[in-house]
């Protein structure tokens, strides 16, 4: 049956790989391959969504989002900027993930191109095809911990680029890029007219200082902030994200997501609202528990020899360099699932910058953490 050239252009997940090939293994596994939290999206938020399906919330609303919310994002993004954010400038999407897409879809021509640091996520180089451009990866420096590296990303800067994505805190390095490098990237890219898609799904998630949004420190009005409540609010289920950004680009996303998705879900939009508006204490306990885990994994990491990590800044995950042990990051990530139980997710998962390493996830219990870790340790001292 054919199928058409762009959905052919798609790569598969390396993680997709790895959580079938765990479902078929089975057994007694320890899961640190999950880009989601562990805990339950918080009572209240629930109640609210509850209350509002029985009190008639099950109809559209408006493609952009209904005003409450997008009030309650202007108005959060405002306090946490220190810029004005009018509702204009919010649309509401499914997850962060249709607010990248609608996005791309938004600026990018077909033929332009829209420059990604490496190791990203990798969902960035699908949705960039889907749009109908073309992804330009920029590996970044080992040595710097991937941070950004603002010549490498320059170098790839032409009057073709739409976009440069900046993902910081990342997936899946945990490394909050540098804010002059960021600053030196948002310049070149108003110089040539290119818009900057800051994805800041993982903001509310840092462990040594308060993250500044991009929109914080500079004035470039190309900037488009995506964010999301999956990750800050345990709501990955609910798919409730946005897009804040100027008018046009907001407005034309919009459109384009009423020609696929109508609006978001109604519900789901009165979930995110009581999440933003409702108390912090969840997703302050939620963030201990999580920095306390990377404490835990940096320090023991830094006990077995022939692997380590730079301690992740931000975001859920660590990304443990295994060069040293044979084979690709994929051959390791089979080994460690076929012959120990522990899922990871490979680094080449994540672009060839990636090689090399393994992403490990944080957000599962201390103690299954310190299994996976036991094991991890256990094939490290097998294999030298
Ligand atoms: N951006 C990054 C870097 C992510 O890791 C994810 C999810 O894993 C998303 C965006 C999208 O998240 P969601 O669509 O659940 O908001």
């Amino acid at each position: 049956m054919k199928t058409s050239a762009r959905a052919d252009a798609f790569e598969r997940s390396g993680i997709r790989v790895m959580f079938e090939l765990a479902e078929e293994r089975g057994g007694d596994l320890v899961r640190l391959e999950v880009g989601e939290p562990d805990f339950d999206t918080p009572e209240h938020v629930i109640d609210a969504a509850a209350d509002a399906a029985r009190d008639g919330a099950t109809h559209y609303t408006s493609g952009a989002g209904i005003p409450e919310l997008r009030e309650a994002i202007a108005e959060r993004m405002a306090t946490e900027t220190n810029v004005p954010v009018s509702p204009e400038e919010v649309t509401v999407t499914n997850g962060g993930m249709e607010a990248l897409s609608l996005a791309l879809s938004a600026i990018a021509d077909p033929d332009e191109e829209v420059i990604i640091p490496t190791p990203a996520w990798p969902n960035y180089r699908n949705q960039v095809i889907l749009a109908g451009a073309e992804p330009v990866e920029v590996p970044l420096a080992e040595e710097s911990g991937f941070d950004l590296d603002p010549e490498r990303v320059i170098e790839n800067l032409n009057e073709n680029t739409a976009a440069i994505i900046l993902t910081t805190p990342s997936n899946p390095t945990g490394r909050i890029y540098d804010e002059d490098a960021v600053k030196t990237v948002v310049e070149a890219a108003a110089d040539h007219d290119a818009y900057v898609i800051a994805d800041e799904v993982y903001a509310r998630l840092t462990y040594d200082d308060d993250y500044r949004r991009i929109t914080s420190y500079t004035d470039y009005e190309g900037v488009l902030t995506v964010d999301s409540c999956s990750k800050t609010y345990a709501m990955t289920g609910w798919r409730m994200g946005w897009l804040v950004g100027p008018e046009p680009v907001v407005e034309a996303a919009t459109s384009l997501g009423e020609s696929t998705t109508a609006c978001p879900s109604s519900v789901g939009q009165q979930a995110a609202l009581a999440a933003i508006t409702g108390t912090q204490e969840p997703v302050r306990e939620m963030h201990d528990a999580f920095r306390e885990r990377r404490d835990y994994l940096t320090e023991r990491v830094a006990q077995i020899p022939h692997i380590s990590c730079p301690r992740p800044e931000g975001a859920f995950y660590a990304f443990l360099d295994v060069s040293e042990l044979d084979g690709s990051s994929f051959d390791v990530a089979e080994r460690l699932l076929s012959d120990y139980g522990v899922v990871t997710a490979p680094g080449g998962a994540f672009s060839d910058a990636g090689e090399g390493y393994l992403r490990l996830s944080f957000a599962n219990s201390l103690d299954r953490i310190e299994l996976g870790l036991d094991r991890i340790e256990r094939l490290v001292r097998d294999e030298f």
